[in-house]
């Protein structure tokens, strides 16, 4: 069997402990087989990040931007106790998608993975619900203090042409705290405009929520961005027949639980970081989410929604088989493989990626699945857990079938 071509290299971003270990074995099994892969390999393995002083995840994101699409692995972000276990780190580096993400000014869409064994929590979601998650300021770039006497705290703005603006906070009679938070016209502008063309991408509506009644200025810019954005989208929603949809968030909350899925969420930085969690939690697991970083311009980047599963990797480590799911990061490639195919007309690489798709689901349809998926298969189907190479190996085959 001739091996499928690529014209434009895929950045590849390599990344850390269990997932580094899958990421090899899916490239093993499931592509290097089948596909004539061409790609710009980034090493964003911890050491190599801290060999290069983190210089290779800034070259692996402006490659991104060079070539448009990229698929990364899941990689450790150090802490205190990283710090202790990896003493040759210089530093405590920062969080790889976190630079990524400001480098592509990226916002973040997450889908869960569905399959007919495992029902969401809530019965009546029916399809995917993609949360799209800004990725920049409010309480995330906030400062915050606390005080211990009576007192006014004001805010300051200085502008660059010497005007200032101050407002009182508040007068308090007693210790306090307080925060300082603000956002970017520009950046709600590029989260704005990624959530429509994902939406126009995946052929979804697109809700929008905040809670303008309160901060009427501060998320009242949120939804006049959106406003003012959407008058370019219009057209291209009327043609598909999808709509934009803008509400309170408490609303957005219960018209979610009653809905059936099939649409894209777009949250500011806080709510989506909490409500991704809970829709994710709902229909299943971390393991069956997908997750991608969609710039302004288009440019896209794949991964996984978990970390590196670290327990998992010391157990390997000890020459334990693990049953890691490897679902989330097989579809970081196909996610981006897809794309890849689309970018450059390539219609063997598109449906390649379909099929290891749909090799993954048939796999799991016929109940063999990691430890993690068995115990939440509903009553009626029955499930056996198999290891991570298992899993790859009964992917494989399906898939060596559709493709022969
Ligand atoms: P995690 O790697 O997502 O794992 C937490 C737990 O969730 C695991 O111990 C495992 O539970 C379960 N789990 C997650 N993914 C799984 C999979 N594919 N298959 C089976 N079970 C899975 O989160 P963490 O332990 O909090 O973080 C570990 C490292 O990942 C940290 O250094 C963090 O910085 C990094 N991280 C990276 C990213 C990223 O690069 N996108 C995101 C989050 C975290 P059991 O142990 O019960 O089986
Ligand atoms: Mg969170």
């Amino acid at each position: 069997m001739d091996k499928i071509k690529m014209t434009t290299p895929l950045v590849e971003m390599d990344g850390d402990e269990m997932t580094r270990i899958l990421w090899q074995m899916i490239k093993d099994k499931l592509i290097l087989p089948f596909v004539d892969l061409k790609s710009e390999y980034y090493d964003l393995g911890l050491l190599h990040r801290n060999e290069t002083r983190d210089q290779v995840t800034v070259d692996a994101a402006n490659a991104t931007k060079k070539y448009g699409v990229a698929v990364k692995c899941a990689t450790i972000t150090p802490n205190k106790q990283r710090m202790e276990e990896y003493p040759q780190l210089t530093e405590m580096w920062k969080s790889p998608n976190g630079t990524i993400r400001s480098i592509l000014d990226g916002t973040v869409f997450r889908a869960p993975i569905c399959i007919d064994a495992i029902k969401p929590v809530v019965k009546n979601w029916k399809k995917p619900i993609t949360i799209a998650r800004h990725a920049y300021g409010d309480v995330y770039k906030s400062v915050d203090f606390h005080t211990d006497e009576p007192g006014e705290c004001t805010m300051t703005f200085k502008g660059v042409s010497g005007k200032e603006h101050t407002v009182s906070v508040q007068k308090v009679d007693g210790p306090a705290v307080w925060q300082g938070a603000h956002n970017k016209d520009s950046s709600i502008r590029s989260f704005a405009k990624a959530c429509f063309q994902y939406a126009i991408d995946t052929k979804q509506d697109l809700w929008f929520s905040t809670k303008d009644t309160i901060a009427k200025i501060y998320d009242g810019d949120f939804k006049a961005i959106f406003e003012e954005e959407f008058e370019h989208y219009k057209a291209k929603f009327e043609e598909l027949g999808i709509s934009y949809f803008y509400t309170l968030i408490d609303d957005a909350v219960a018209r979610v639980i009653r809905s059936e899925g099939g649409y894209i969420w777009a949250c500011k930085n806080y709510d989506g970081d909490v409500m991704s969690d809970m829709v994710s939690t709902a229909f299943g697991s971390l393991a069956m989410m997908t997750s991608v970083l969609v710039a302004p311009d288009g440019t896209t980047e794949y991964e996984a929604a978990h970390g590196t599963v670290t327990k998992h990797y010391y157990k390997y480590l000890k020459g334990e088989k693990t049953s890691t799911n490897p679902m989330a990061t097989i579809f970081a490639w196909s996610g981006a493989l897809k794309k890849r195919g689309e970018l450059d007309g390539l219609t063997d690489l598109t449906a390649f990626g379909e099929k290891l798709e749909a090799a993954c689901f048939e796999t799991l349809n016929a109940g063999i699945m990691t430890k993690d998926l068995v115990g939440l298969v509903e009553p009626g189907f029955t499930a056996t857990a198999v290891n991570s190479e298992e899993f790859l190996d009964a992917v494989a085959q399906r898939l060596q079938a559709k493709l022969a």
